[in-house]
C-alpha cells in the first residue's frame, strides 16, 4: 500500500510507486489508483502547467533541461511528464527519457516521467492527466507536459495544460512551411529556438515572419495575445524572458477569470470524455448486443432497416437491460 500522506511530503518513491499504479491496465491496481487520486486530489491543482511541443530535432530535451534548471535554480519544483502515444520512440527520441535531460535528471527537485507506453491517445492523455494530479499534490510547482506534433497529441496537450508552448527551429526558406495552422493556433507562446551562432539572424527573420502570422490569428484570450520568443537552449538564453511570459500569461488570465474557466471547462470535458469512452465500452462488451448486432449489421447492409432505426433498437435493448 502506498500511504497519502508519502505523496503529500513528496517521497519520490511513493510518487513513483503511485504512478506506476495508475498507468497499469489492471482492474485492482485501477482501483487503488482511484483511492489515491480521490485523497490527494484536493491538494492538487496549485502548479503552472505547461504543454511544450516541437518536432524531434527543434531542442526540446535542451530546451525543458536548461528551462528546469532555471526553475530549480530558483528553488521550484519541476515535473516533466510526455504524452507520445505513437510508441514511444518519435524520430529517435523518447519523449520524457532521462538520459535525454541528464542534468535535470539527477537534480532533486526535478521529477521526470516518460510517456505512459502503449495504447490510444486517450488512454495516454488519461493516464497524464492523473499522473499530474499526482506530482501537484507531492508538491511540484511547475509540471511540463512535452510531446511531438503525432496525430492530435498537440491539441490532446493543449487541452490539459494552462499554456501551450510550441518550439521551432530556425530554418532556410519559407519558414512557415510544413507547419500546420492547427497548431499554430493552440500556442500560446512561440519559441524559436537555437538563435546562436550563425542561426542567429534566420532565427530573428523567422520571429518576424511568425510575429505576423500569428497577428492574423483570431485570439483566443481576452488576456493574452500569443507572443514570439527567441532562445537558445543550448546557451540557456532567452529562459528568464519566457518565465516572465508565463507568470504574465499566469497573472493576467487570473486577473479576467480566464485561468479558472479554462480549467473548470478542462475538468469537465475531461469527465464527459472518461463517461462516453465508458459507456462505448460497456456497450462494445455488452454480450446482448454482441449477440444481437449480427442481425441489424444484415438488415442495415439489405436496406431492410435504416442505420438511425437500428441504432435507436440497439440503444433501447441496451439500456433496458443495463439499468437493472
Ligand atoms: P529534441 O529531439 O526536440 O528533444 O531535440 P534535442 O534537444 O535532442 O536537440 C537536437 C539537437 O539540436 C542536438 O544536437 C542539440 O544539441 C541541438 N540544439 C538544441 N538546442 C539548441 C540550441 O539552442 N542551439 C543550437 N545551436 N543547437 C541546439
Amino acid at each position: 500500500m502506498i500511504a497519502v500522506d508519502d505523496i503529500l511530503q513528496g517521497n519520490r518513491r511513493a510518487l513513483a510507486r503511485a504512478i506506476t499504479l495508475v498507468e497499469s491496465s489492471r482492474a485492482d491496481h485501477r482501483a487503488e489508483a482511484q483511492k489515491l487520486l480521490d485523497a490527494v486530489v484536493s491538494h492538487s491543482g496549485k502548479a503552472v502547467r505547461l504543454g511544450i511541443s516541437g518536432t524531434p530535432g527543434v531542442g526540446k530535451s535542451t530546451f525543458i533541461e536548461a528551462f528546469g534548471r532555471f526553475l530549480t535554480a530558483q528553488g521550484l519544483k519541476v515535473a516533466v511528464l510526455a504524452v507520445d502515444p505513437s510508441s514511444r520512440r518519435t524520430g529517435g527520441s523518447i519523449l520524457g527519457d532521462k538520459t535525454r535531460m541528464e542534468m535535470l535528471a539527477r537534480d532533486p527537485n526535478a521529477f521526470i516521467r516518460p510517456s505512459p507506453s502503449g495504447g490510444t491517445l486517450g488512454g495516454v492523455a488519461r493516464r497524464t492527466r492523473e499522473t499530474m494530479i499526482l506530482v501537484e499534490a507531492a508538491g511540484y510547482d511547475v509540471v511540463l507536459v512535452e510531446t511531438v506534433g503525432v496525430g492530435q497529441s498537440e491539441t490532446t496537450v493543449s487541452d490539459m495544460v494552462d499554456m501551450f508552448l510550441l518550439l521551432l527551429a530556425p530554418g532556410g526558406g519559407d519558414e512557415l512551411q510544413g507547419i500546420k495552422r492547427g497548431v499554430m493556433e493552440l500556442a500560446d507562446l512561440i519559441v524559436i529556438n537555437k538563435a546562436d551562432g550563425d542561426l542567429l539572424s534566420p532565427a530573428k527573420r523567422a520571429a518576424t515572419e511568425y510575429r505576423g502570422a500569428i497577428g492574423l490569428i483570431r485570439a483566443k484570450y481576452q488576456a493574452w495575445r500569443p507572443r514570439v520568443r527567441l532562445a537558445s537552449a543550448l546557451k540557456a538564453s532567452g529562459i528568464e524572458e519566457i518565465w516572465r511570459d508565463i507568470n504574465k500569461f499566469r497573472t493576467e488570465m487570473a486577473e479576467t477569470g480566464e485561468l479558472d474557466d479554462l480549467r473548470q471547462q478542462q475538468a469537465l470535458a475531461w469527465m464527459w470524455q472518461e463517461l462516453t469512452d465508458g459507456l462505448v465500452q460497456a456497450l462494445a462488451e455488452d454480450p446482448e448486443i454482441s449477440a444481437a448486432l449480427p442481425m441489424w449489421r444484415e438488415r442495415v447492409i439489405a436496406g431492410e432497416a435504416t442505420p438511425g432505426g437500428a441504432a435507436d433498437a440497439l440503444r433501447a435493448q441496451f439500456l433496458r437491460h443495463s439499468g437493472g
